[in-house]
């Protein structure tokens, strides 16, 4: 079993110090009897069943099938060969190594040289032994080299590779060789019987187990270029399959919710819903007035609504939440309303208050920073159903808030909370919709299935259509694709860091113009303190370049009174720049705000930027943008800048945003650990997503048992976040 055999990477020099001999390691990693390091890092990487080893795939492959003899080896080759070592030493010239050299049986030379070696490179290689090498030969005046190949002893008569070797991915503790057995031995167990019946497969496509293990182990006539470029059909077929679980995963959970129960909302003529509408300063638009009705629909039915609500920044989707939360109230529920900071919980509080107390409603506020006898006064209200209507930020979804007959959920800006707090806020609404005075409720319908409540999501980022039809199968979308009227267009300018006192001077003039300006300050993830004095510093130097005017500050460490106080100031208009860090990243609404400058703009994401330069434009005054970047910019800088400078339309945006991360990233799905889909891709096999959506409801209807193994197979325990 213990062939020593080292693949390429060499211990580094602190290892070699400290005595450390990866050879020593790999014996004791075969005993049983604690988790060795390769096994906890195979976990790590998700490899814990045989089915997912079986489908871990390789990044390319190492053609071992041959021995190249050494007089044919030219410069540059990547090649294997055999012979036997002649000489072995180590060099203390210059830099300690060690040499060894080889004789192949056409008496050909080769020198093998390691910089960094184990005493096992010197065992293992001892003179008189026959050794299998592979590397990158360099031929100088000294002859033939190779600098740290992979090697091992072998016999005259050891067999050669029967197939191309398989480099995995993998990390620093799971050595390829240790993943390499785990996979075969994986791929031999594995439980790779067919689960679709073979006339739903596309034609052309090879079964699952062929494929596999034709991946794994390719022949040597394989051709290279179809299989690193997964237009070969082993690679079709495993794409298809991942697309197929995915998307039986999404309308099975569709399906799913068909069997619960909702209470049905209806709001009552002439009731809150009426006169909330005739109250508002201003009159919907038509895209407004649509995407209500389908929300008043959703909830008038009794299985629970699932709907995304997209709109661009400043489409006015708070007022249509506003409109959905009247409904649920005029029957009889209440509404529970949350937004990812306590800036925006706070904003919409104010606006809902405006415009529902008049109308008679209670509505309560909890967030993190709501505490003692207010934040129990405002728990009492919400439990006992006083409370028709409680806004906040996630602080909503703990577990020490009760309802009294919460009927429906909103979220906005739902894509800025994690995975885990939307799996979190699902479990809850179900847990609360178990309520006594909930299942009494009016409006539930007959019937023993569980109850949820409805729940609104709300999004200025646009999900693109074909992520739309893959992750978000189980989601009915509405959008909003007309802006209020009398908003005038954003002019965006880009600026190196070197003309940011052009930059100061313009906004001197705007201000004087009777403008007002919002200056974001970079995001330095790392540090929250740095973050800060980038903001402090600017705010002196605005300060004393603009005497007379009042520059303000705005940042995350605040006090929530404080940042109440600055806010206030500035969107009653005496205070003329605000500088802050993104804390006004997400839905801050002053429409009398028409410049926004954003520093170190690189270092933003699309959608940042996007939702950032979305603070402006929202009064009848030209707005302008200003993104000033500090130079040299990366490749998807440049795009990023490029993308802001050329368009304000937001889906436009989120689709170049697509183009630039790739959907893991875009979805977030980094923070979740769960990679969403690893083979295919959404663009470029299309074709492929189109078949597996159409066969998904098939198979669900006539095969619901190989509906189910293939979405075990494929997705194991990340069903639960697919739904998220
Ligand atoms: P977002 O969709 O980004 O959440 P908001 O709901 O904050 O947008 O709305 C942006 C601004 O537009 C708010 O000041 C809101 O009161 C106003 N607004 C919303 N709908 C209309 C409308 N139909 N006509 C005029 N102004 C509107
Ligand atoms: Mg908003």
């Amino acid at each position: 079993m213990s062939e020593a055999r080292s693949t390429v990477p060499s211990p580094s020099p602190a290892a070699k110090r400290a005595g450390a001999d990866p050879g020593e390691r790999a014996t004791a990693a075969e005993t049983p009897i604690a988790k060795s390091a390769p096994q906890k890092a195979m976990e790590k990487l998700g490899l814990t069943r045989d089915i997912d080893l079986a489908l871990h795939l390789p990044l390319r492959y190492e053609d071992e099938t041959t021995l190249t003899p050494l007089g044919q080896a030219r410069d540059g080759d990547t090649l294997q060969c055999e012979g036997e070592v002649i000489e072995s030493r180590i060099e203390l010239r210059g830099r300690r190594q060690l040499l060894v050299k080889l004789r192949d049986d056409d008496g050909a030379l080769l020198t093998l040289r390691f910089l960094h070696f184990y005493p096992s490179h010197q065992k293992t290689l001892a003179v008189g032994t026959r050794a299998r090498v592979r590397g990158e030969i360099r031929v100088g005046f000294f002859g033939r080299e190779m600098v740290h190949p992979s090697f091992r002893k072998v016999e005259a008569d050891t067999p050669l590779a029967a197939s191309l070797t398989p480099v995995y991915p993998t990390s620093a503790q799971l050595p390829q060789a240790y993943l390499r057995k785990a996979v075969a031995s994986a791929l031999r167990r594995a439980p790779l019987d067919e689960v679709l019946p073979q006339v739903l497969i596309p034609r052309g496509l090879p079964p699952l187990r062929e494929a596999l293990n034709f991946l794994h182990h390719p022949p040597p006539s394989a051709g290279l270029s179809t299989l690193e470029d997964h237009t070969h059909p082993a690679w079709q077929r495993l794409k298809f399959e991942e697309l197929l679980a995915q998307q039986l995963s999404q309308q099975r959970a569709q399906r799913e919710r068909a069997h619960l129960r909702a209470p049905m909302l209806r709001g009552a003529p002439g009731g809150l819903h009426e006169r909330l509408l005739a109250a508002l300063p201003f009159a919907l638009t038509g895209a407004q007035r649509r995407v209500a009705e389908e929300i008043a629909a959703d909830l008038a039915r009794s299985q629970p609504m699932h709907r995304l609500l997209q709109g661009d920044v400043g489409s006015g989707k708070t007022v249509v939440a506003a409109l959905a939360a009247a409904v649920a109230i005029d029957a009889g529920w209440q509404c529970a309303l949350m937004a990812p900071t306590e800036i925006l919980a706070e904003q919409h509080f104010r606006k809902l208050i405006g415009w529902l107390e008049p109308l008679g409603i209670r509505v309560a506020w909890i967030t993190g920073s709501v505490k003692g006898k207010a934040r129990q006064k405002m728990l009492d209200a919400a439990a006992s159903g006083e409370a028709t209507l409680v806004v906040g930020t996630h602080a909503v979804i703990e577990d020490k808030v009760r309802f009294h007959r919460l009927g429906l959920a909103i979220i906005d800006e739902q894509h800025r909370f994690g995975v885990a707090q939307r799996l979190a806020l699902r479990k809850k609404l179900a847990d609360e919709a178990a309520g006594a005075a909930a299942t009494a409720g009016p409006g539930v319908p007959p019937g023993s299935g569980p109850l949820e409540p409805h729940l609104l999501m709300m999004s200025a980022t646009p999900i693109p259509r074909t992520l739309a039809m893959t992750y978000f199968a189980d989601l009915d979308v509405s959008t909003i694709d007309e802006l209020p009227p009398g908003r005038s267009p954003i002019v965006t300018r880009v600026f190196a860091d070197s003309r940011r006192d052009d930059v100061i001077e313009k906004i001197a003039a705007a201000v004087d113009d009777g403008r007002q300006v919002y200056w974001v300050c970079p995001l330095i993830e790392e540090s929250e303190a740095l973050d800060l004095k980038n903001a402090t510093e600017t705010h002196a130097e605005l300060g004393a370049a603009l005497p007379g005017k009042m520059v303000g500050l705005l940042h995350g460490r605040m006090a929530p009174a404080e940042k109440a106080a600055v806010m206030s100031l500035f969107s009653g208009g005496q205070m003329q720049v605000l500088v802050a860090t993104t804390v006004i990243e997400v839905g801050v609404d002053v429409p009398n705000a028409s410049v926004m400058v954003i520093e170190h703009a690189e270092r933003f994401g699309l959608s940042q930027l996007h939702q950032l330069r979305g603070r402006v434009g929202r009064g009848s005054v030209a707005s302008v943008c200003v993104l000033i970047y500090t130079g040299p910019l990366s490749d998807t800088g440049k795009s990023r800048l490029r993308a802001m400078a050329e368009t304000t339309d937001g889906f436009e945006i989120a689709r170049r945003d697509l183009d630039i991360r790739g959907p893991g990233e875009f979805m977030g799905a980094r923070q979740s650990g769960a990679q969403l889909l690893r083979f295919a891709d959404l663009q470029e096999d299309a074709p492929l997503l189109s078949a597996a959506r159409a066969l998904a409801p098939k198979l669900l209807d006539e095969q619901p048992r190989a509906a189910r193994l293939q979405v075990e197979r494929w997705l194991g325990h990340k069903t639960e976040y697919l739904k998220a």
